[in-house]
């Protein structure tokens, strides 16, 4: 069934103000085909999950799928690994339980982002030191172009840090339908990460079990993260930029304090010190600001317009290019 003219106000974390031309909830492929060959050719389409990781501008024209393919299932097992498969519209954390339920190891470190399934990979998801790439093994798609299906594994999903090929080469090219992951049965969970290495120093690793990591993590977030049901925002809304090391030495001769880690192609920055040291932490601009407790996440009042949104994401920006020379890449999409 299509939706016209549907509200999406509460279909995006951050609570702009939008509305979907067409909106269609298929929950099998063979619906998703029907919603798809019913499209006109050249009529513009949009998909979202929870929209927790977007900036709607502006009404979205022709159609927007929002996939509610749900199921679970574990796909097939050996002595160390199990492959669990699950739909584009299943809830992200829900897989995370469900696994992490099971004492499988892959997930944990991934407890509690909001989200669905059929996101993760457009951005590869990651926290406390793990990614959706370590334990991707497969993407299923259906081309928007032509409706056929395509698979893709990890090395072909073009897995960056909060990049693929979905969100970058190949943008709007391809309606993820389904996850497939790889988890191990045995080993160690990663607990060197920020907050998480303080509380299991005194550990021994056989001790950490995935669910007293999802235990910790759950807890880390929800004291740090403002939850958007309570007050709308959508993450992080900057990428941590990288610099090269000359640049980080530079910067870090003038701040000693800067907070860095290291990275393949230089230094990365974290971007929320940068905020908070160029004077946003929880400063607002009308009904937006940028977090009191957490400096990189944008949050919205009540009632704001994007325009707000975007003139406070710019006004950051351009404060911290002026002191630290350095240039804050926004994370959500803007859409349409
Ligand atoms: C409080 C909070 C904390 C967060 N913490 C983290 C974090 O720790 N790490 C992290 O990586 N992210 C984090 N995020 C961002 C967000 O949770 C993730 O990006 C998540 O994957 C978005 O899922 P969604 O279903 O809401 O996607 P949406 O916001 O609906 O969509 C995001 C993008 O993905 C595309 N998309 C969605 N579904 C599909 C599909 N089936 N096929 C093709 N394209 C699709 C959309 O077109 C859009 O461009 C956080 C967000 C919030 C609000």
């Amino acid at each position: 069934m299509i939706e016209r003219n549907a509200d999406l106000s509460r279909a995006n974390t951050l609570a702009l103000p939008a509305r979907a031309e067409c909106l269609a909830r298929p929950d099998s492929v063979p619906r998703l085909a029907e919603v798809l060959a019913g499209r006109a050719r050249h009529e513009p389409l949009f998909v979202l999950g929870e929209g927790s990781n977007v900036v709607l501008a502006g009404d979205l024209p022709g159609l927007t799928v929002i996939p509610a393919l749900r199921h679970i299932e574990r796909l097939r097992e050996d002595e160390q690994h199990v492959w669990v498969r699950a739909g584009a519209g299943a809830v992200w954390d829900q897989l995370v339980a469900e696994t992490v339920a099971r004492g499988w190891l892959g997930l944990e470190n991934l407890s509690l982002i909001p989200g669905t399934v059929g996101a993760a990979p457009f951005q590869n998801i990651g926290a406390y030191g793990a990614e959706l790439a370590d334990v991707l093994e497969e993407v299923e798609a259906v081309a928007v172009e032509d409706g056929r299906t395509v698979r893709f594994n990890a090395e072909q999903c073009d897995f960056g840090y909060r990049d693929s090929l979905f969100k970058s080469r190949r943008r709007g090219e391809f309606l993820i339908t389904h996850v497939t992951v790889r988890l191990n049965r045995q080993g160690h969970c990663r607990t060197d990460y920020g907050g998480l290495a303080q509380q299991f120093d005194d550990l021994p690793a056989r001790q950490i079990t995935p669910a007293a990591v999802r235990r910790a993590v759950i807890a880390l977030r929800q004291s740090k993260l403002p939850d958007p049901r309570a007050l709308a925002n959508a993450g992080s809304f900057f990428k941590n930029p990288v610099v090269d090391h000359a640049h980080h030495q530079r910067l870090l001769a003038q701040y000693p304090d800067l907070v860095a880690f290291p990275h393949q192609q230089g230094v990365k920055l974290a971007a929320g010190w940068l905020i908070e040291r160029a004077g946003w932490k929880g400063r607002n601009l009308g009904p937006v600001g940028m977090h009191r407790e957490q400096a990189l996440v944008l949050v919205n009042h009540g009632g704001a317009s994007v325009s707000q949104v975007l003139t406070l994401a710019g006004a950051v920006k351009d404060d911290v290019q002026r002191l630290f020379q350095v240039e804050l890449e926004q994370e959500p999409v803007v859409l349409p």
